[in-house]
């Protein structure tokens, strides 16, 4: 692949300067070359974004509607092409790679729909001869930024529906997949919008970011990524004048509860899936394994057993179960919190050791650190790799505190076959969303998506609750200078 470029006003344009993009299997193979964008371009993709937001805002449903069926159909045609970039790129398997790809497809496809059915409501007023209308209005530009770890999924349910309900994008993808943000975007662009409703801007957080959330251009900043970025987002766009309105979807802390009577096929299943797969670089991931006492060591010796049979390598290798770590500092952090938990006196029962393969890259064994206490930092603090930390519980109502007591609260599972138990769970976890006998990680596209407490600020995404974010109600009231009508009647002729 060639030099890539940004996206601004319908023209794809150089960026200040280069950089390259590693595939973390094998840093000896670069990806591409990728620009790198400066204030001013952002400041033009704004400009662009601005001009084109009277016409957009007012097009056809029909043509809205056509242009997303288009993007997502292309995405889900060509999921084998693009899966693979993706794995190639942020290091989850070739099968996780596919299937985030078809999930982006699928959720534009979604948000064609959407385009159809945006209601308004309308309300008998409390004084005579007044009609109201609540209708929901396109913002205006909204500001997307996303992280890496689904440099797809993210984006795509962000892009559609701030196009589905007539807003103009400036888009900043996360600086270390920008061949699947570029790819993506060359699909958006050709499938027939008109220029400066969307722009790609790929470039440094502190640079394209910051220049989003301070600009008085942008209306709305989606922003998913970390606790402290989210906080300086935040800050930035409530500091903005005017201010703007923000969403944030951040980290998390995921217990997944396992109980006595849990089958422990689907546990251990649960439990590894949650904690490892996609190298456990998910916010969604299961990193507090919460194990009531009568199946602690049962539970521990089968979950143990299933990770040192996991295969970790290329994420392009058939077979492969587990990719590398995204980069070098992720994996640096991932190991430290290893040694973290085993100065705080968790046990550590396998893995958490860097791997060497065939191929120079950032592979790690996955670690399970036992023994645990729910006041260590292995047990509060987003590590954001394959780590798991296994806390023992002496029953239920011991587990559900466990699990509520985080600063976050996505995902939350429990492993039970007590309907009682899983009832009771359902709802008194403190998370945004819950799983029964599945994993915390793993989610339907036409639902909302988020969590409570550190892990979300604002509105839901995705599903129907996206309008929420993008788009702002207006209340219209209207009095009939002349009365109601009131037709003739036979007598009165
Ligand atoms: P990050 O916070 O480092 O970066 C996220 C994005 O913000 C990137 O595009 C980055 O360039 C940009 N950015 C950095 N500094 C900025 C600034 N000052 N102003 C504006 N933008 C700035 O996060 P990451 O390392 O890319 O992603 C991992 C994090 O994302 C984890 O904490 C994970 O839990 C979280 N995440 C959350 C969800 C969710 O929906 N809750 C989903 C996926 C990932």
């Amino acid at each position: 692949m060639g030099a890539a470029k940004n996206h601004i006003g319908g023209e794809w344009v150089e960026g200040a300067r280069n950089v390259p993009d590693l595939n973390p299997s094998n840093t000896n193979d670069v990806v591409g070359e990728f620009p790198q964008a400066d204030a001013a371009q952002v400041e033009q993709a704004i400009a662009a974004a601005r001009d084109a937001f009277p016409a957009w805002s007012r097009s056809s449903i029909q043509d809205r509607h056509d242009i997303l069926k288009r993007i997502g159909d292309e995405i889900i045609a060509r999921k084998d092409e693009l899966g693979r970039l993706l794995s190639r790129e942020e290091g989850k398997t070739l099968p996780e790679g596919i299937g985030e790809t078809v999930r982006a497809g699928q959720i534009f496809q979604f948000f064609a729909g959407e385009c159809l059915r945006l209601a308004g409501e309308k309300l008998a007023s409390t004084r005579p001869g007044v009609e109201v209308e609540v209708t929901r209005e396109p913002l205006g530009v909204i500001g997307l930024i996303t992280p890496w770890n689904f440099p797809i999924a993210i984006p795509a349910w962000k892009i559609a529906p701030a196009l589905a309900y007539g807003n103009c994008i400036v888009f900043k993808p996360a600086e270390l997949v920008p061949a699947t943000a570029h790819a993506l975007s060359e699909i958006i662009v050709r499938a027939g919008l008109p220029p400066g409703v969307f722009n790609l801007v790929m470039g440094r957080g502190s640079v394209v970011g910051e220049t989003m959330t301070r600009h008085p251009g942008i209306t709305a900043i989606s922003f998913t990524g970390s606790v402290p970025t989210g906080r300086r987002v935040a800050a930035a766009c409530v500091e903005a004048d005017p201010m703007k309105k923000v969403q944030l979807e951040m980290g998390g802390k995921n217990p997944l509860v396992v109980l006595d009577d849990a089958d422990m096929k689907t546990a251990v299943e649960c439990a590894v899936n949650g904690a490892f797969f996609s190298t456990g670089q998910r916010c969604t991931a299961s990193s507090r394994l919460i194990v009531t006492a009568g199946i602690h060591d049962r539970f521990l010796e089968a979950l143990t057993e299933r990770t040192k049979a996991l295969v970790v390598d290329d994420a392009l290798k058939p077979g492969t179960q587990i990719g590398p770590v995204v980069d070098e500092n992720q994996l640096e952090q991932d190991l430290r919190y290893v040694q973290i938990g085993k100065d705080e006196g968790a046990r550590l029962v396998t893995g958490g050791e860097r791997l060497n393969r065939e191929t120079p890259g950032f592979y790690m064994a996955p670690a399970i650190l036992a023994d645990a206490d729910n006041r260590m930092r292995i047990a509060r603090e987003e590590i954001f790799g394959p780590v798991a930390t296994v806390i023992r519980a002496t029953d239920y109502d011991e587990a559900l505190d466990i699990a509520n007591d985080t600063p976050f609260g996505l995902s939350a599972g429990i492993c039970t076959t007590s309907l009682k138990y899983a009832s009771h769970f359902r709802r008194n976890s403190e998370a945004g969303m819950v799983m029964v006998n599945l994993p915390t990680a793993g989610v339907d596209y036409h639902v909302p998506f988020g969590g409570r407490k550190g892990s979300s600020y604002g509105p839901r995404e995705q599903g129907r609750y996206a309008a929420e974010f993008y788009t702002t109600v207006k209340t219209a009231y209207t009095f009939d200078m002349n009365g109601p009508y009131v037709p003739r009647t036979r007598s009165s002729e």
